[in-house]
């Protein structure tokens, strides 16, 4: 027997243990202290009411034999799957539903697609960047360049024609950076994979949090985006479904290449190794939709906006530069003082009681930046910017 030995590659994350064993050793010396949280990257108000009634109701017919569902469709129940071509179609975005798979939520299906490509490919990720990209392919033993976000182009890479990349990565609104594409900057991109001849793999978790028509919302909007670009989407930093589970991707059906077919290619993968999303978390997920859905949880984005709208208020006072905040639940900034991360991690905690994430924890680009997180608590969001405002003023 042989190990993947590409598995001795991938880097131990130390980002977040360390950010826990530093707050357990703060509490333990400073045990009266309040600490404020910003660092967490997950939803913190509950489900909404039209969500949790549509769990109830298909608990209730999986309760009664003439109701209960066993196996579902693979790719989705057809319910489902019109209700997301709707929300495309809001924007004038046209996807067919069989083009749109259902899934237990982005993480998975951003790993389980590059099933469908080969290892030789060369993969072009932003640096910084969210691990999963990085270390999924880093596990197929993948060659893998970096774009340079950084200050000088706001944390949104253009493309390099000098640089030859099959699969490329996009997030936008981005995580960490909280930085956002045009649909023109996005168009930029395309023309580049079309040149190429490579796909987008198109990570649209943070789109629900834009509301300037000016930034895309789905890379669809770029012309000949079908052509080129598979997009992953998710409930949960939408709707609050990080630990209910359940996101889509779009697979269109005009990518093809030597003769095969990336939507048929998916279907092929997905009947073979998933057996489809709960029925009772699908219903959660179609009440998303609805007219009260929609209004429900459209509240909760907007009281992560508004703590989105503290935190950047907060830097702009305070003359911090930064990026995120207007569309995006994550606010990037250059630590004050020209810091390092994790110095700066330490002097927030040990002289605010405010926990953030270290950009360094991100990629090597992320050193020199810190993360703050609008997740939270309003209250506690609103105490850590009166607390970082007079720690850093002047
Ligand atoms: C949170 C997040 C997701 C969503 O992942 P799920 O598996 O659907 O919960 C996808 N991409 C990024 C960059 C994220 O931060």
């Amino acid at each position: 027997m042989l190990f993947n030995a590409n598995y001795s590659n991938v880097n131990d994350s130390y980002l977040f243990s360390t950010i826990a064993k530093k707050v357990a050793a703060y509490r333990a010396a400073a045990p009266d202290a309040k600490v404020l949280r910003l660092g967490i990257g997950d939803v913190t108000l509950p489900l909404a009411p039209a969500v949790v009634d549509a769990i109830r109701a298909a608990a209730g017919e999986m309760a009664e034999k003439a109701t209960f569902r066993g196996y579902g469709p693979e790719q989705g129940y057809d319910f489902l799957r019109e209700a997301v071509r709707g929300y495309y179609s809001e924007r004038g975005v046209s996807v067919s539903a069989d083009e749109i798979f259902i899934s237990d939520g982005a993480k998975s299906d951003l790993g389980n697609i590059l099933d469908l490509f080969s290892q030789n490919n060369t993969v072009l990720v932003p640096d910084p960047v969210y691990p999963v990209y990085v270390d999924t392919n880093v596990m197929a033993g993948r060659r893998i360049i970096y774009a340079d976000a950084n200050e000088g182009n706001g944390f949104l890479p253009m493309p390099d024609y000098s640089v030859d990349a099959d699969i490329i990565y996009i997030c936008s609104p981005n995580n960490p950076t909280g930085a956002a594409y045009t649909v023109a900057q996005l168009q930029e991109w395309v023309d580049y994979a079309d040149k190429k001849g490579a796909v987008i793999l198109y990570d649209a978790a943070y789109e629900c949090f834009i509301r300037d028509e000016k930034f895309a919302r789905s890379i669809y909007l770029a012309k000949g985006a079908e052509n080129c670009a598979i997009e992953f989407c998710s409930f949960s930093k939408m709707a609050g479904f990080t630990g209910t589970r359940c996101g889509w991707t779009v697979v269109p059906r005009a990518i093809e290449r030597g003769g095969l077919s990336a939507n048929k290619m998916w279907l092929r993968r997905q009947t073979t190794k998933f057996n489809g999303v709960p029925y009772i978390v699908q219903r959660a997920a179609a009440a998303v939709f609805t007219p009260e859905g929609r209004a429900q949880t459209e509240a909760n984005l907007a009281y992560y906006r508004e703590n989105a709208k503290l935190i950047a208020g907060t830097l702009e006072k305070l003359g911090i530069w930064f990026t995120g905040g207007g569309h995006s639940p994550y606010i990037w900034f250059k630590c004050p003082f020209g810091m390092g991360s994790w110095e700066f991690f330490d002097h927030l905690l040990g002289n605010a009681q405010v926990v953030g994430t270290p950009g360094a924890g991100f990629g090597a680009n992320g050193e020199g930046f810190f993360r703050l997180s609008a997740f939270g608590d309003r209250e506690d969001t609103a105490e850590a910017m009166e607390r970082i405002e007079r720690l850093l003023a002047k």
